[in-house]
């Protein structure tokens, strides 16, 4: 049979288009990665053609007991790896996780508390359009205007006042360890639940650099793409006391059929990450995402909480004379992809914000070490201060290209060669 390049050119020639994209330039946007090789070839295989509703042993379908092989293998690592003593693979991606997750605590309508959009949470933790939002009732706490760090005061005051059925804790922009024992013990003097979403910084937890959720937490949720690298996919942790809950949530309450290929993409994340070179990568995340900051604030950015712990930075670019809106596209204008971001208290609109997000772990597979980051915050900053100036972002962008060559991509091969 004719190979992609002859049965579609077009969808061809768009994904060799992304390949390049990928390949040369800065991917600083700190929810990406790039997974190995071998996550890659797990998912381009016939297992996208399997449906395997239900679970490993007690399937609604036939010709099951291949995938059950690699579900279980892939339910027995993330239980290895976390420590956890029950895994849910199946979610389909984070919002699908953190969906069954709350319909397994809360019934329609119940409420729960949770960070703010605006100040670094998830839309899945509420937000007004997002299903969290409509069919549960959100609380929302936030980070402390003098240091941007999470306000305990409130979440314990607004807990008293509203008692949650689930006080949620985890974030998309929050660049600080997050200390889940302190949201535990609130949760357990209202009689909480405590959900925590790591779906940014899993891959520190694997490597034990971050505060563990797991065991202190009811539930743990968690996208598998971000600092972990694996597929676009989601997990869900939790006690032997809420498998059954959550297993019923996920299949049949919110999805149908398990996608099979990002099942076993999943299993050969958390295989890696069980290595010890993971470790040494996500320790190289963290002295990545200090040097760029120190870098970043030396030029004059302001660094929300005024640095980072992990592996993102929070940055205030109008502190340089530009807006989060205009540096985006400069930068990607430049070949360096990041996300324009609110920051905590933001002045200014969700579309035109204050602030840009940079994450370090995608450059950070690449073999970039801190002497990279440093370079790469001397491009961001020139062209932040020169948003306009058309032939400066030629020449960065030429730059940049020039430079990622000494960097490849794994898994990023071209279509078709990834086998
Ligand atoms: N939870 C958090 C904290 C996230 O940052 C994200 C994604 O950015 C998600 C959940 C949702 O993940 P997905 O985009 O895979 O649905």
């Amino acid at each position: 049979t004719a190979g992609l390049s002859q049965a579609d050119p077009d969808v061809f020639a768009a994904i060799e288009r992304e390949r390049g994209r990928q390949t040369d330039g800065l991917e600083l946007i700190a929810s990406e990665n790039y997974t190995s090789a071998a996550v890659m070839e797990a998912q381009g295989t016939c297992l996208t053609n399997k449906y395997a509703e239900g679970y490993p042993g007690r399937r609604y379908y036939g010709g099951c007991e291949y995938v059950d092989q690699i579900e279980n293998l892939a339910r027995d690592r993330a239980k290895e790896l976390f420590g956890a003593e029950h895994a849910n693979v199946q979610p389909h991606a984070g919002s699908q996780a953190n969906f069954a997750a709350f319909s397994a605590i809360l019934k329609p309508g119940e409420t729960f508390l949770a960070m703010d959009l605006a100040h670094g949470g998830h839309l899945t933790h509420g937000m007004h359009l997002n299903v969290s939002g409509q069919f549960f009732k959100p609380v929302h706490y936030g980070v402390r205007q003098s240091d941007h760090r999470i306000d305990f005061d409130q979440v314990a005051a607004l807990a008293k006042e509203h008692k949650p059925k689930m006080i949620v804790a985890g974030a998309s922009a929050y660049p600080r360890e997050i200390e889940h024992a302190r949201f535990a013990e609130i949760a357990e003097e209202v009689g909480a639940k405590l959900l925590v979403d790591m779906a940014h910084y899993s891959g520190l937890v694997a490597a034990k650099l971050h505060d563990d959720p797991v065991n202190v937490a009811d539930v743990v949720t968690s996208t598998t793409h971000k600092t972990l690298r694996g597929p676009r996919s989601g997990v869900i942790l939790c006690r032997e006391e809420l498998a059954k809950a959550i297993d019923r949530q996920v299949f049949p309450g919110s999805q149908g059929g398990p996608l099979m290929h990002a099942v076993a993409g999943k299993a050969v994340c958390f295989r890696e990450a069980l290595q010890p070179e993971f470790k040494q990568y996500a320790q190289q995340v963290l002295d990545n995402a200090q040097a760029l900051g120190e870098a970043l604030a030396a030029g004059g950015v302001t660094l929300v909480s005024g640095g980072t712990d992990n592996h993102l930075l929070l940055c205030d670019v109008t502190a340089v004379g530009t807006t989060g809106k205009i540096a985006e596209k400069a930068l990607d204008a430049a070949g360096v992809t990041v996300n324009k971001n609110m920051i905590p208290f933001d002045p200014r609109k969700p579309m035109d914000p204050s602030g840009i997000r940079f994450g370090t772990a995608a450059l950070t597979t690449r073999g970039m070490k801190q002497d990279e980051m440093k370079r790469v915050a001397a491009w961001v900053l020139e062209v932040l201060a020169n948003p306009e100036d058309e032939a400066l972002i030629k020449r960065t962008h030429e730059a940049v290209t020039e430079f990622t060559r000494n960097y490849p991509v794994p898994g990023v091969s071209a279509v078709g060669e990834t086998k």
